[in-house]
């Protein structure tokens, strides 16, 4: 049997990701923090055979300690603080998380000695090529991150590579572009919509306050991408690759589709109002990512498009948000 180590277990990719490892058979550890009680529930009460350990990225004695409880082969770094608008308010809770704590990770790995016989998935991220460079972005794109998690997830990114250099470790990094489903956390735009627009159609909520609906994304599914993940660390040899769909749609884009999913008549300014609280300081406009290595490589392909995507977030909230008056 065998064990994996996640980080980031609670989220959305994490649970997908324990989902698929347990049908392969694995013995699945995930890594839970103890102050966050609730998120522990709902996951034994989602995945009773994931076996939870208490630990941090921001705490090396922790990792050390998990590492040495749970022998890993294979260990998937999703922990992070994941959403870009927080970033801003709290840079340097992200960079210690996200950037820091991949090191402390890779560092805790080393001082176990398990440098050698570990294989380790890094979730590096599209928001790395920000202010884009190139059209579509590849793995040899040059980054340009617009917030702090983007410049953490470079830090990460790069510590992956040089540890990967410098001890010969097999570290692969995923630069996953956006990924979204039933799961998605509701402060992602993608969420936000689908559940607001299933309140909507049923009478509970009146318009979706949104930023800006010109940004472009490069939106996958979460199934899929966590396929990719597990690929990475079958392969002989680690690498970096990028995860997309290579096609982009606009923020507007996805609301059209939500409205038409629901089957609500109008356009989106029927049910969007502009609020300001929802821009960024500094927005990323476009991502559009060629997957062509991870497809001939990895032989990943992408099988939900954005329309069942859209339609499969909305039926999702539309029976969720029925059942709770
Ligand atoms: P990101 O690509 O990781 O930042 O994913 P998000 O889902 O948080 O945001 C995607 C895009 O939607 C960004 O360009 C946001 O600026 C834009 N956006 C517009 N309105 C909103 C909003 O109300 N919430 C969020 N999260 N994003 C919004």
């Amino acid at each position: 049997m065998t064990r994996a180590l996640i980080t980031g277990v609670t989220g959305q990719d994490g649970k997908h990701l324990s989902e698929l490892l347990l049908a392969k058979g694995y013995e699945v550890f995930g890594m839970v923090n103890g102050q966050r009680q609730d998120d522990s529930k709902n996951l034994s009460d989602e995945f009773p055979s994931v076996k939870q350990v208490r630990g941090d990225l921001t705490d090396s004695s922790s990792l050390v300690r998990v590492l040495e409880e749970t022998q890993p082969e294979e260990v998937y770094n999703l922990g992070a603080i994941s959403f870009v608008g927080m970033s801003f308010q709290q840079p340097e809770l992200t960079a210690n998380v996200t950037g820091m704590g991949v090191l402390r990770l890779l560092e805790a790995i080393r001082a176990t000695k398990m440098s050698e016989r570990v294989r380790v998935y890094q979730a590096s991220s599209s928001e790395m090529f920000g202010k884009v460079q190139e059209v579509p972005q590849t793995e040899k794109t040059a980054f340009y991150p617009r917030s702090p998690y983007g410049v953490a997830k470079v830090f990460a990114h790069q510590a992956c590579v040089n540890y990967r250099e410098a001890y010969g470790m097999h570290i692969s990094c995923g630069i996953l572009f956006n990924h979204e489903g039933e799961r998605r956390g509701p402060e992602f735009v993608t969420r936000k919509i689908s559940q607001g627009i299933a309140r909507i159609k049923l009478g509970k909520q009146d318009k979706i306050l949104l930023g800006d609906l010109t940004p472009r994304r490069d939106w996958g599914y979460a199934g899929d991408y966590v396929q990719a993940m597990w690929k990475m660390l079958q392969q002989t040899e680690p690498d970096d690759y990028v995860i997309s769909t290579g096609i982009t749609h606009s923020v507007r884009n996805f609301v059209e589709q939500a409205i038409m999913a629901a089957d609500l008549p109008g356009s989106v300014e029927n049910y969007i109002e502009f609020d300001s609280r929802f821009t960024r300081p500094s927005e990323v406009d476009l991502l559009i990512g060629d997957s062509t290595k991870a497809r001939e490589r990895l032989n990943w392909i992408p099988k939900v498009s954005f329309e069942e995507l859209v339609t499969r977030m909305v039926k999702s909230d539309l029976l969720l948000e029925s059942r709770n008056p």
